[in-house]
């Protein structure tokens, strides 16, 4: 059985206030029903493991350079999110390839060396409004998730976290509904099973876009969804809290 996971991505929102009255009121919030993990903007990464620090609640960073040091300006190498012990790394969040040009080829590179390096890779997919219209949701994110099995093999789905997120429903308020998203999922995991069984079966499959705590329940209840992915409703600390504790 999987257990729920339920990640904050808090994007670039934020300060050092809000960081500590937001994991404050998750420290004292959260009733055990799901794991936890924040994603704040590196720079918060020291203070969230400061306040993090003898509490089950994870946390990690919203990007990281496949490669392992040099003149990458700007850049951040796994041995510096090693040193900070995060224990998750976003990669290829649909804003990197949007806004960012990430590839399927770079982002499955970020795989590999997050993999490598011992932090736990959570992998995002999902289609496009326009892609989704044109009827081709599988193709896409049958090619999102083969890019990875290429780079890695199917074992080390074992560890990879996916984070599927329609395009479509991220920051629009539009949350795809259960049996929509619960579609998607189940395609994932039958691409995994076919691979290998054993292993799909352990794949954690978030769900991620407008997630509110309205939403939560129904969505944690689908057979393939294994938590979600928050962004908006992440920064709102009762609203947060209400989707982790929906957990069941
Ligand atoms: P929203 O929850 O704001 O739609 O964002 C989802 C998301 O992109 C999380 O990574």
């Amino acid at each position: 059985t999987r257990r729920t996971l339920v990640a904050a991505n808090w994007k670039m929102n934020g300060n050092k206030e809000t960081v500590a009255s937001l994991l404050t009121a998750f420290k004292s919030g959260m009733n055990g029903s799901s794991d936890v993990a924040v994603f704040p903007p590196a720079l918060y990464v020291a203070q969230a493991a400061e306040l993090l620090k003898d509490t089950d609640i994870a946390y990690g960073v919203q990007n990281v350079s496949a490669e392992a040091s040099g003149a990458f300006t700007g850049e951040l190498s796994l041995s510096m999110v090693k040193e900070f012990d995060c224990q998750y790394a976003l990669i290829g969040h649909s804003e990197r390839r949007e806004l960012f040009g990430e590839t399927d080829a770079q982002i499955a590179q970020k795989v590999k060396a997050t993999l490598e390096s011992g932090v736990i890779p959570m992998l995002c997919i999902g289609e496009t409004l326009a892609q989704r219209e044109s009827g081709v949701t599988e193709d896409v994110v049958r090619t999102q998730i083969q890019a990875v099995l290429d780079a890695v093999g199917i074992a080390a789905f074992d560890t990879i976290v996916v984070a599927y997120e329609p395009v479509w429903a991220i920051g629009t308020g539009k949350t795809a509904s259960p049996e929509q998203a619960q579609e998607v999922h189940a395609f994932i995991r039958g691409m995994l099973a076919a691979e290998d069984a054993a292993v799909a079966a352990k794949t954690r499959i978030l769900y991620g876009g407008s997630v509110k705590a309205a939403s939560a329940e129904a969505l944690f209840g689908q057979p393939d969804i294994d938590g979600g992915l928050v962004g908006g409703a992440s920064l709102i600390a009762d609203e947060f809290v209400a989707i982790c504790n929906a957990a069941k």
